[in-house]
């Protein structure tokens, strides 16, 4: 159909001339051999009726069979029959008969009568085109007639010489190049270019003259044997036409079925392709063009919430249409969305006999295919396309419909989910972000408090310190001077005083280490020295101590042990504590060592050059279940609580921390009633040593 109203009345004005032109030359031909008609069939005599009969089916048959021969090209072999026609019947009889076949036909096709289906998109044009008919074959018709009739060809034909054949040739090329030429301008009005018509009539015109020995024979074999021959022949050109079209049927099915394969396998890597969705839908819809007539095309998807469909793309003949949304109830696509099911019809007959309305439509419309979209088990949408012919979708159609309605399901599916998870995600980062800034907050007010806290400490420490020291001093110098003059009570009071002040101090100086410690102000020096004199000068310090508890301390230290660099001042407090403990919790006369060794890096747990010191005491020992907790500040056991030795729960804390800032570690071994061992392992020189490993505070005997 030309697509603009501006052709369709060109086509309409062209075949209206020019049929007028030709049932004019027709009449005028007919007024002007009044008696040629007649002639012929009384030339004929009984077998006018027949042959006449014959020639019109054969011609009927052969037009009715017209078939596509490429996708361009639609071709009727009635030519041959025509062509016939004129050396037998005469220029008057062949021209009336030839259009009357013609026209006859083209009505039968226009009404989807026999093989081809033309429907009625357009009555008005159609009719033009019938009456157009009159000008294509009626003006050939006339002038190959009269062209055999000027070269003195016979009428009927009755006699099988070389000249009559090479007469009914020239006849039948006449009819052949006026065909062309008289179709010159109907497909100009449609818009042809010339370079299409030349092609277009350089086929039909090779074919149709390949045909030209076998219209001879036919109208020869009349003269020669009579209308039986012809009646053969017809058949034999029928079935040929049959055959031939048949296997350009085949053909063209078999390139579109081709063609749609591809175009599946294409849909789907095309539409996954696409991230905004109406990218996604123009692809859907480039896809479906290739295959399926899309002059009326849309998809509608569903939105559950408000019940809607919303037309996201409405094609019609070329044009795109705004967005609309309707409300799920009447109308196909309503019913495809509630049926979950495709819907194919192919006339409005069949709408009415299916039951469902069409939504009113300006140009009401005739076939109707629409597939669901489905994804997860859901109808999200549909894909529809419409025609105003009768018949225009196919079974075909609706399978490759359905598959690229799958696929695209799939992806809007797919598309909407990214979409969602797109939201999460940014909800997630805020709800992330917010955290974030709100831990920063607190770590800054803890920070704050920390310092607060450790400030406070120090000026604490320092408070208590001046007076404590003035009470130590004090009572020192009053126990050492004023004995003879005190009361032995007074002189006892005075010691408790200076015991307690002596505790005081410590757990001060204790506390005031491990905020420093954990304020990571805690800085270590590194001193050169060796380790036999330190542990001598510790056993000078814990010899009254040891003395009043009646314990004798030795120490054993191996002779390879090297001279160290670390804190020796740090290194006294941890072995004043682990002594100190290893004393107070052992029983009266009880032994407690010091053994020293030195441990190559290949021995050694933390991997340098260590030396090793072990504390052993045979006291009171730990249950399994608190050596573990013994290194937390303030922890004391059970066993330690109830043999009231005092203390403050501190002493282990530190030196753990002190042994971890020297990158060393920590061991102890023990078991209630078998004494314990403290083992340190301490790089032999700190400084060079590598951050430190997981440190395994306890374990257990
Ligand atoms: P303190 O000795 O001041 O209480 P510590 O931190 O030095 O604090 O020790 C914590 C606890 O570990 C002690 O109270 C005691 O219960 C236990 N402990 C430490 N050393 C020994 C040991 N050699 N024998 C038995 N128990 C010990």
């Amino acid at each position: 159909m030309p697509n603009s109203a501006d052709a369709r009345r060109r086509v309409i004005a062209v075949y209206l001339t020019q049929g007028t032109v030709g049932l004019l030359l027709m009449l005028a031909i007919t007024w002007r051999h009044p008696g040629e008609a007649l002639a012929v069939v009384q030339r004929l005599g009984p077998d006018a009726p027949v042959l006449m009969g014959i020639l019109a089916v054969f011609a009927a048959a052969l037009q009715l069979l017209k078939f596509e021969l490429t996708n361009v090209i639609y071709i009727s072999l009635g030519m041959m029959a025509y062509m016939a026609m004129v050396p037998l019947l005469g220029t008057v009889l062949a021209s009336w008969m030839i259009a009357g076949v013609a026209i006859a036909t083209r009505l039968l096709a226009m009404h989807d009568i026999g093989p081809v289906k033309l429907g009625m998109t357009d009555a008005p044009s159609e009719y033009a085109k019938v009456f157009g008919l009159f000008s294509t074959y009626g003006i050939p018709a006339v002038v190959a007639g009269s062209l055999y009739a000027a070269l003195g060809g016979e009428l009927p034909v009755m006699h099988a010489t070389p000249a009559s054949a090479a007469k009914i040739a020239a006849a039948s090329v006449a009819l052949i190049v006026t065909n062309s030429v008289v179709m010159f301008r109907p497909q100009r009005a449609y818009g042809y270019s010339l370079s299409r018509i030349t092609k277009l009539d350089i086929i039909d015109m090779s074919i149709y003259l390949v045909t030209v020995p076998f219209v001879v024979v036919i109208a020869l074999s009349y003269a020669m044997i009579g209308w039986g021959a012809v009646l053969a022949l017809a058949f034999t050109g029928i079935v040929a036409n049959f055959v031939a079209r048949k296997l350009a049927v085949t053909r063209s099915r078999s390139q579109q079925q081709l063609t749609r394969i591809a175009s599946l396998t294409n849909v789907g890597k095309t539409i996954s392709l696409r991230f905004a969705t109406d990218e996604l839908l123009m692809a859907i819809y480039t896809e479906c063009k290739k295959t399926v007539d899309c002059t009326l095309f849309t998809i509608a998807l569903l939105d559950e919430q408000t019940s809607e469909l919303s037309f996201e793309l409405d094609v019609r003949e070329g044009t795109f249409l705004p967005k609309e949304r309707i409300p799920l109830g009447d109308g196909l696509n309503s019913w495809v969305v509630q049926h979950h099911q495709p819907l194919l019809i192919h006339s409005t007959a069949d709408e009415q006999r299916i039951g469902v309305k069409a939504v009113a439509d300006s140009k009401p419309t005739e076939s109707w295919l629409g597939v669901p979209m489905i994804a997860r088990d859901r109808v999200i949408g549909v894909i529809s396309v419409e025609s105003f012919k009768k018949n225009a979708f196919t079974e075909d159609d609706l399978l490759l419909l359905t598959a690229i309605a799958n696929q695209a399901g799939v992806a809007i599916e797919s598309q909407r989910l990214y979409k969602d998870l797109e939201g999460l995600t940014y909800a997630l980062e805020q709800r992330v972000l917010e955290r974030t800034n709100e831990l920063r907050e607190t770590n800054l007010r803890l920070l704050a408090a920390d310092r607060s806290k450790n400030q406070f400490l120090a000026n604490m420490s320092h408070e208590l310190r001046t007076p404590l020291n003035s009470i130590i001093g004090f009572s020192s110098v009053l126990l050492e001077n004023a004995r003879e003059a005190l009361a032995p009570r007074m002189y006892k009071f005075l010691e408790n005083i200076r015991t307690a002040g002596n505790h005081l101090l410590e757990l001060i100086n204790d506390i005031l280490d491990l905020s420093k410690i954990e304020a990571g102000k805690m800085e270590l020096r590194a001193d050169e020295f060796d380790l036999r004199d330190t542990i001598a000068a510790v056993e000078r310090v814990m010899k009254g101590f040891a003395a009043e508890a009646n314990v004798r301390i030795t120490a054993n230290i191996d002779a390879n042990v090297p001279r160290v660099r670390l804190d020796e001042g740090r290194l006294k407090q941890i072995l004043f504590n682990l002594l100190s403990n290893a004393v107070k919790f052992s029983p009266k006369g009880g032994p407690v060592t010091i053994g020293v060794t030195a441990l190559p890096r290949e021995r050694s747990p933390i991997g340098v050059d260590s030396i090793r010191i072990d504390v052993r005491d045979e006291g009171i020992g730990i249950a399994p279940d608190e050596l573990q907790r013994i290194f937390d500040e303030f922890y004391q056991t059970e066993q330690g609580r109830r043999a009231r030795r005092g203390g403050t729960g501190l002493g282990l804390s530190l030196t753990r921390n002190f042994v971890e800032l020297h990158h060393g570690r920590i061991d102890v071994q023990s078991s209630p009633g078998n004494g314990s061992t403290f083992s340190l392992v301490l790089p032999v020189d700190y400084e060079a040593t590598a951050a430190p490993r997981p440190i395994l505070h306890a374990a257990s005997v």
